[in-house]
């Protein structure tokens, strides 16, 4: 299956990423695990990113767009990947139409975590990750807000996408997950 995950800053997304590559056999595709990865290897794309990433900002879409150009292109992208933390703008989920277009291979669904704002800050400044102060994390969460929620109605004009509701345990919220993605994988 190839996948796309979204949802706000602190929804839990990591987590639930996490159970589903497991069971589902996917490459697991974090943008952000990859910029991070690059930023303490100190590489010139990693430099680059991190002044957006500090400050809570989303780093700029070239930059990104050919990150995940050349990971789909690996061979454990072959039978399926879950994409979470990408597209987060409506110019990356056009690049990434265009991508699949030309491998002729569609995503199949973009599952949305539902969690609602006042709960994902609590959650976001309890998590005390270096980069998470309160600053940042209404930097991040705006910019979730204004650039990357429009893409839930990209992509439901799309037929492709299915929200969960992202609040309970961690099993209730797989449970949900697993039910979608069962109905989907047949
Ligand atoms: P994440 O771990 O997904 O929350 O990402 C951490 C940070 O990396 C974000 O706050 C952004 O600065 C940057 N980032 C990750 N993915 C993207 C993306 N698709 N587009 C732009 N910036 C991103």
């Amino acid at each position: 299956m190839r996948i796309v995950f979204i949802g706000p800053p602190g929804a839990g997304k990591g987590t639930q990423a996490e159970r589903l590559i497991e069971t589902y056999q996917m490459a697991h595709l974090s943008t952000g695990d990859m910029l991070r990865a690059a930023r303490d290897a100190k590489t010139e794309v990693g430099q680059q990113a991190d002044r957006y990433m500090s400050a809570g900002e989303l780093v700029p879409d070239e930059i990104i767009v050919a990150i995940i150009a050349e990971r789909l292109a690996e061979p454990d992208c072959q039978q399926g990947y879950l994409l979470d933390g990408f597209p987060r703008t409506i110019a990356q989920a056009e690049a990434l139409d265009q991508m699949l277009a030309e491998k002729e291979t569609p995503l199949d669904v973009v599952l949305e975590l539902q969690v609602p704002e006042e709960e994902l800050f609590q959650r976001l400044a309890g998590r005390g990750r270096a980069d998470d102060t309160p600053e940042v994390i209404r930097q991040r969460l705006v910019a979730y807000r204004e650039q990357t929620e429009p893409l839930l109605q990209y992509y439901q004009q799309r037929n492709l996408l299915q929200s969960i509701d992202g609040l309970g345990t961690v099993d209730e919220i797989f449970a949900r997950a697993r039910a979608v993605l069962d109905k989907i994988s047949g």
